[in-house]
């Protein structure tokens, strides 16, 4: 297991479904009132936000090129999700200093969508104080660990799903939950 000594000069990229907000079985959350936090979310990264230089969220959100639903419907949810977050803030940064989204299908193999790692570039490229060998993804999905490895950063499979043994080299640490990735970040 790679060492994980974590200090103010880091950045984290979270993944949205499956990690910030319930993930929906074959759908995809199209209105706030579809949105649910997962537990513990919200205080946990309102805490995670105290020793992070940077968090970014990095979401692939192809129900908008499938004409699910639209970009205003997507920036809707996240303003909703900001403005709670927001509640729990214990210092003066934003919790969340950016969203970045990819809406392209998957079959576009798009630069943006995870595991391409064009998010990452974005992200750098408007905060330039970035260095992706201080930065560390968390995500629900083996693409999300694929592209945290192919942007050169450590990563966190969250949840409980399975894991391939093929896939295993592209996951550094496991946190099942909230309370697992506070444990493993702030311990
Ligand atoms: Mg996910």
């Amino acid at each position: 297991m790679p060492n994980l000594s974590i200090d103010p000069s880091w950045t984290l990229f979270l993944d949205r479904d499956g990690v910030i907000n319930v993930r929906l079985v074959e759908d995809y959350v199209k209105t706030w009132e579809e949105f649910e936090f997962m537990p513990d979310a919200q205080a946990s990264i309102a805490q995670l936000r105290t020793i992070f230089k940077y968090i970014f969220v990095v979401t692939n959100q192809q129900g908008i090129g499938k004409g699910l639903m639209s970009e205003a419907d997507l920036a809707n949810i996240h303003q909703n999700m900001l403005a709670k977050l927001a509640e729990h803030n214990p210092t003066l940064l934003p919790i969340i200093d950016k969203i970045y989204y990819c809406p392209s299908l998957k079959s576009s193999n798009d630069i943006c969508r995870k595991p391409n790692i064009g998010m990452a570039l974005k992200a750098q490229k408007e905060f330039p104080e970035v260095d992706f060998q201080k930065s560390l993804i968390i995500g629900d999905s083996i693409s999300d660990m694929e592209f945290g490895k192919n942007a050169g950063m450590l990563t966190v499979f969250f949840g409980e799903s399975l894991v391939l043994q093929e896939d295993e080299e592209k996951v550094d640490f496991r946190s099942r939950n909230w309370e697992e990735v506070i444990k493993l970040l702030l311990s």
